[in-house]
């Protein structure tokens, strides 16, 4: 494997080049790790060793020494703070995401840990909304990220931004696994972070947390109790049952993890949500992930920078500095900055202004250059070795489903549409709605989403619209089946058909002014002067053309029926007989079926 030295921030773009391959074999390598990032977007070091290494390079973080950083004075309160320490590496709270299906109690549960462990009181007991939240218990702290479900997580994944240590997938006791739950699972696996499951709602009628951990065994997540890997717990975010226990085995994973910041590293983090607010101007939410932060920063994310004007914690209080794993609003941006980008410190103003605007013109130049760029995502579609079929049509689809029953029957009903002409390839299957990733790899891969008894989630709706990618969507397993075929047939090209309009019999030929005129009966249909003739002689066809002109009596027409005697000139034909057939006809474009 050839290593290769690379410097951050990481951008595809940059990166594909040095390891000379286009951009687009990069985007679509990430994709296939389920990372949607765009030619202009930075990703994670992890991220990029590991798509790296798929391309044969070993990737080496080069010295940075260009970026002089101001470096930051530790205060003994922060010793206090940051508990355990090695030089600069000291310990951080875990970053954790809620995730599971939906009305399992992920919002419960983020309420009645806030509840529990936010001191009411502060900034008037009102929570500031910073996207984010830390709770804190003799000393230790847990930083939640406040959206439930993993819309945020795929969010924040979909740039290749790693910001979750943690992820709590919560499962209902009385409803067990569903879609959600299990592609929430997914994503975190794929995401590689360790999960804690919450048995929750056990104090309803129906709980079966046996059941629960049967299922968890089956997807290859055994509870420890059962022998298993798997930190678990029962619990009831509605009666505050058991979260302490919650909380602990969170703190347990972290330690296991033994999560740590580098103080003396340049300040940075990712930008969680960004707005315009009427009192500050642009705002980010964001959560610091290196160093500290202070006011007065400068900071620079992507074309923005921002000289920190103040930082106000989850509590609505302003504070004057944030260490790493803090949620904490930044005001002073210059615009608003993208979600899911990451920002870093930089020394001063100027070379903050300096660093967005090359970024901005960068941005630009790219724009000029997405003509190109959407040529080589053209290209993508050799990836996918259904688009590479030439001869023969094929129809991708992306299937989703409510529950993995379903998905099988929708597999089976498909698998008996047959075509010579087109072959239906399903790229991907999955339970749960349509987010998203479903669209943009719809778009990408040229394919359709196929959807069975779920929902799209609107702003994948609002996608789809806009990158105009097909959604086929019934409750009806059959319903979907016609629609496929349907959708399958409207990829055919069109086929060319003959369609005889009418035909004359030549009874007279004239000689007229260096003109050959058959004379005519028009014995079925009509014969428009639009069309096309053919001169048919002894039931063999001896030439096919256009009509020069048409006329009936003394006037020229466009059209003649049956019965109706005419005169003929065709183009480019004067050796007519008595008794050739002079017929019309139309070529119309048919759709053809399957
Ligand atoms: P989300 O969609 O996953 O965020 O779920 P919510 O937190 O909105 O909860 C959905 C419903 O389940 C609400 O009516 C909650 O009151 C209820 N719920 C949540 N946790 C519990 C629990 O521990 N026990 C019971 N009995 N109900 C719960």
């Amino acid at each position: 494997m050839q290593t290769l030295e690379v410097k951050t921030p990481l951008v595809v773009r940059t990166l594909a080049t040095q390891m000379n391959i286009k951009p687009f074999q990069l985007i679509s390598k990430l994709m296939s790790m389920n990372i949607f990032a765009s030619m202009n977007q930075e990703i994670d070091i992890s991220i990029a060793k590991n798509v790296a290494e798929k391309f044969g390079y070993k990737l080496v973080l080069a010295k940075q020494e260009s970026v002089k950083i101001a470096k930051p004075k530790l205060s003994i309160e922060q010793d206090i703070l940051v508990g355990k320490k090695e030089g600069n590496l000291v310990e951080r709270p875990p970053v954790v995401c809620i995730l599971g299906h939906v009305d399992h109690g992920k919002t419960t549960l983020l309420d009645t840990i806030r509840h529990a462990h936010v001191a009411a009181g502060e900034a008037g007991g009102i929570t500031q909304h910073v996207a984010a939240y830390q709770i804190e218990k003799n000393g230790r702290k847990i930083t939640f990220i406040d959206t439930p479900g993993h819309a945020a997580f795929s969010k924040m994944r979909e740039r290749g931004a790693n910001l979750t240590d943690i992820g709590v997938l919560i499962v209902a006791a009385d409803d067990g696994f569903m879609p959600q739950t299990d592609e929430a699972l997914k994503f975190a696996q794929k995401a590689n972070i360790p999960i804690i499951v919450a048995i929750n709602k056990i104090d309803s009628k129906g709980a079966n947390s046996d059941r629960v951990k049967q299922q968890m065994q089956q997807r290859n997540i055994t509870p420890e109790e059962w022998g298993g890997k798997t930190l678990c717990t029962e619990i009831s975010a509605l009666q505050g049952i058991n979260i302490e226990n919650l909380l602990e085995l969170i703190w347990l994973q972290a330690e296991i993890m033994d999560l740590r910041s580098d103080l003396s590293s340049p300040a940075g983090g990712i930008i969680l949500e960004s707005k315009v607010t009427s009192g500050h101007g642009a705002m980010a939410s964001t959560i610091i992930q290196n160093g500290i932060l202070k006011v007065g920063d400068c900071i620079v994310c992507g074309p923005c920078y921002c000289k920190v004007k103040s930082l106000i914690n989850d509590r609505g209080q302003r504070i004057e500095e944030a260490l790493a794993s803090t949620p904490v609003n930044i005001i002073g941006w210059s615009d608003i900055p993208e979600v899911g980008s990451k920002f870093s410190l930089v020394e001063n103003e100027k070379a903050a202004r300096k660093q967005a605007e090359e970024v901005e013109v960068e941005l630009k130049k790219i724009q000029s250059l997405q003509k190109n760029d959407k040529e080589e995502i053209i290209n993508l579609d050799q990836l996918f070795s259904a688009i590479a079929a030439v001869e023969e049509k094929t129809l991708n689809v992306i299937l989703r489903a409510d529950v993995h029953g379903s998905m099988e029957a929708l597999g089976d009903v498909l698998g008996t549409i047959h075509s010579k002409k087109i072959k239906l390839n399903i790229l991907n299957c999955g339970v749960g709605s349509i987010n998203k990733s479903d669209v943009i790899l719809a778009d990408t891969s040229k394919a359709q989403i196929i959807a069975f008894n779920v929902k799209t989630e609107p702003n994948s709706q609002a996608l789809a619209k806009q990158l105009g990618v097909k959604i086929i969507q019934h409750d009806i397993i059959y319903e979907i089946a016609d629609k496929v075929r349907e959708a399958m047939a409207e990829c055919l090209d069109p086929e060319l058909q003959e369609n005889k309009l009418g035909a004359a019999e030549v009874r007279k030929i004239f000689n007229i002014k260096n003109n050959v005129i058959a004379g005519c009966m028009t014995i079925e249909g009509k014969i428009l002067k639009e069309k096309f003739s053919r001169v048919i002689r002894k039931k063999e066809m001896i030439f096919q053309g256009k009509f020069a002109s048409i006329k009936r009596e003394k006037d020229f027409v466009n059209e003649v029926r049956a019965g109706f005697e005419c005169g003929i000139i065709i183009s480019g034909f004067d050796t007519f007989e008595i008794g050739d057939i002079i017929e019309c006809f139309d070529i119309i474009k048919i759709q053809p079926s399957l």
